[in-house]
């Protein structure tokens, strides 16, 4: 049987193939592993086999973890990637390094708020609806700008970049289309002024397909831990 050893070795050589195809240095793609509704056995394992960075979904299982892995608090970052509800602000402003789900102004308010002070900026994405799905959570693209503004200016946080998760699509180039649109939009902001350096967009499935279209942080679970 694979270990999670064996999977993350494959993992980075699908982001290393997808980066020469593209023309990019292997640096600039951050693998962010996301343990959700794993143990903190697992983040163990994987943080032995020399992994850093980790993302979660909820809130409650995330803390847990992080309080079960305090000896290691240092040489990890936490990111939340799942949705956050405003009661929900102020424990993810104390334990987490970075929030990817942050879609509404009121959220990135508390969040800075309620950002210790004696703690870094908590690092922000704004999670974009870039498929235009009506289930989704996420901003929808138009009103990207303004958000980012207002977001960019909260004093306890760093507007980072955009985070997305697309529709599920089977062809590579279905799957470049929606990276490649939230790629644009992550320009048409620098070009107005903000200097935002994350893309986070690619999971187990399309990782290649975000890597092609310039992605800087690729979000994958199941192709580490197996099905969840
Ligand atoms: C679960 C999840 C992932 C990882 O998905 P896999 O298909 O298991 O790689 C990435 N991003 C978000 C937001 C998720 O919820």
């Amino acid at each position: 049987m694979a270990t999670i050893s064996d999977n993350l070795q494959l993992v980075h050589a699908r982001i290393a193939a997808a980066c020469t195809q593209a023309g990019r240095p292997v640096q600039s793609v951050t693998l962010l592993v996301v343990s959700k509704t794993f143990g903190s056995d697992k983040v163990r394992e994987a943080h032995a086999a020399g992994e850093h960075q980790f993302g979660e979904n909820y809130v409650q299982e995330a803390l847990d973890k992080i309080q079960a892995l305090q000896d290691l608090r240092a040489d990890l970052v936490w990111h939340l990637i799942g949705p956050l509800q405003s009661n929900k602000t102020r424990p993810v402003a104390e334990a987490f390094d970075w929030v990817h789900s942050v879609d509404r102004l009121k959220i990135a308010q508390r969040l800075s708020e309620q950002r210790p002070e004696h703690l870094p900026a908590l690092q922000v994405c704004l999670q974009v609806n870039i498929s235009g799905e009506a289930s989704k959570s996420g901003v929808r693209p138009d009103e990207v700008p303004a958000l980012a503004q207002a977001v960019a200016a909260l004093p306890r946080l760093r507007l980072r970049g955009l985070m997305a998760i697309p529709e599920t699509a089977q062809t590579p180039d279905a799957q470049r289309q929606p990276h490649g649109a939230l790629r644009a939009l992550l320009e048409r902001l620098n070009a107005k002024g903000l200097a935002l350096d994350t893309l986070s967009m690619g999971m187990s499935a399309d990782l290649e397909a975000a890597v092609l279209e310039g992605s800087s942080l690729v979000r994958v679970g199941s192709a580490i831990f197996g099905a969840r």
